[in-house]
């Protein structure tokens, strides 16, 4: 079994669809794995932290807690997940990490490899693209909480750590798994404990992963998961699948959607349901009390007739900024998300049982609000977008979307009763 670890709950979300795509059977644990999980029957197991941006004590005491629960669970391989732009500080979060979970896990050279093909992130010479830009000219240099400036991997992840690094050129990652394994024997034996390894495509993907398909540690983004989930796939004997989505759709029919997010495309998707089905919209202006926003969106949906009720906050950038200058920035968010959690609740305990989220941060309450430990991972409604089947505390069907995840008509599908 593999267990993975990954930085932020969408991440893991991401990270689980990529190994369930290489035809692996997931298991995803929100906030840490329990000694007692059941992770019977899996081939995989991540679990969904928090510590991209937690000061990096913290961030690597939670990820060696679950990286020690996974091997005991079994796993023989942890893979530590981050984002394909390689969010970090300019202290951390991914060097101080990877550099306790190698020391824990004795694991000797430690492949870095964030390209993911799907989205356009790739890695040459050690810099790392978005589409046709370097990191550095693309969008997340202005990300509010780790801005992106350099582009040069090698540099950001030296900053990070006191290990040496090094890198892997693409004509050798061209050679083959084999050429991979050679050379990450010949850094070792420099000293050089750290590799970024170049990737451009998914071939290249696989000859990493089969350099390190017995790594006690490896490290990357959801292309890379997704390259070592099929060459465990291909090594392993596996059971038929027994986690049929369409047939668990069909039994998860009283639906409800929330947004809490602000980003472009969810504002696309929420205009979209709009233009077809009930929604109700949470202003924490009028209203800045997470009870009573709640009570009035359930309110709102005892009186629609079918379900299929939409209740969002979210909004344009301007009624955004508005509400942040009244209220602050983090108490107007801290309203929204805290209400929309009650609002969750509300909502499961009327029977709905297929619960569509989108937001990092709201799907981030919504799973705290009604105490969801863990899931299985079904098939993909978006790139990066798997369904989620909980039977603990009811049995249901969760989707959980990353803001600029997916495409106009995701919500609305996501909604639509299965055949
Ligand atoms: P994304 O994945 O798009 O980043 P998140 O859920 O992670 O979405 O973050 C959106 C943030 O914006 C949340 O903290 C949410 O509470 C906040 N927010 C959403 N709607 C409003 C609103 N109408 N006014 C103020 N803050 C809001």
């Amino acid at each position: 079994m593999i267990g993975a670890i990954a930085d932020d709950l969408t991440g893991a979300t991401d990270i689980a669809a990529a190994f369930r795509s290489a035809g692996l059977r997931v298991g995803l644990y929100f906030d840490g794995i329990d000694a007692d999980a059941d992770v019977a029957g899996l081939d995989a197991a991540v679990v969904g932290l928090k510590t991209r941006t937690v000061p990096a004590a913290d961030a690597v005491a939670q990820s060696s807690r679950a990286a020690r629960a996974l091997r005991a669970h079994g796993c023989g391989q942890i893979y530590f997940k981050f984002c394909s732009t390689f969010d970090s500080s300019p202290a951390g979060n991914i060097g101080p990490v990877s550099d306790a979970l190698a020391d824990d896990l004795s694991a000797g050279p430690v492949v870095f490899a964030p390209t993911t093909p799907v989205q356009r992130r790739t890695v040459y010479q050690g810099h790392l693209f978005v589409g046709d830009m370097l990191l550095s000219n693309s969008p997340m240099r202005d990300h509010p909480l780790t801005p992106m400036t350099d582009p040069d991997l090698r540099r950001v992840l030296q900053a990070q750590t006191a290990r040496r690094v090094g890198s892997i050129p693409l004509q050798t990652v061209r050679e083959g798994g084999s050429a991979v394994a050679a050379e990450l024997a010949r850094l070792d034996a420099l000293g050089i404990d750290d590799v970024i390894v170049d990737a451009v495509d998914d071939r290249d993907l696989d000859a990493i992963a089969a350099a390190v398909r017995t790594s006690p540690l490896v490290t990357g983004a959801a292309g890379l998961a997704c390259a070592l989930g099929r060459a465990h796939a291909s090594a392993a004997t596996r059971a038929d699948d027994d986690l049929d989505t369409d047939a668990r759709l069909s039994t998860a029919r009283t639906v409800a959607a929330l947004a809490g997010s602000c980003s472009a495309r969810t504002r696309e998707q929420v205009a979209r349901w709009r233009e077809s089905r009930p929604a109700f919209w949470l202003d924490p202006v009028a209203t800045p009390d997470s009870a009573a926003l709640a009570d009035g969106a359930l309110a709102w949906f005892d009186a629609v007739p079918d379900g299929g009720a939409l209740i969002y906050s979210t909004t344009d950038p301007e009624t955004l900024h508005r509400a942040q200058a009244a209220l602050g920035t983090a108490r107007a968010a801290q309203i929204v998300e805290t209400a929309l959690g009650l609002v969750a609740v509300g909502l499961v305990r009327r029977g709905v049982d297929r619960l569509i989220v989108a937001g990092g941060e709201t799907s981030g309450e919504v799973v705290r609000a009604l105490g969801i430990g863990q899931g299985r991972v079904g098939a993909e409604a978006a790139p990066g977008v798997p369904w989620i089947f909980t039977d603990a505390p009811a049995p249901l069907a969760v989707l959980l979307k990353s803001g600029n995840y997916g495409d106009a008509d995701l919500l609305v599908r996501a909604a639509q009763v299965q055949p």
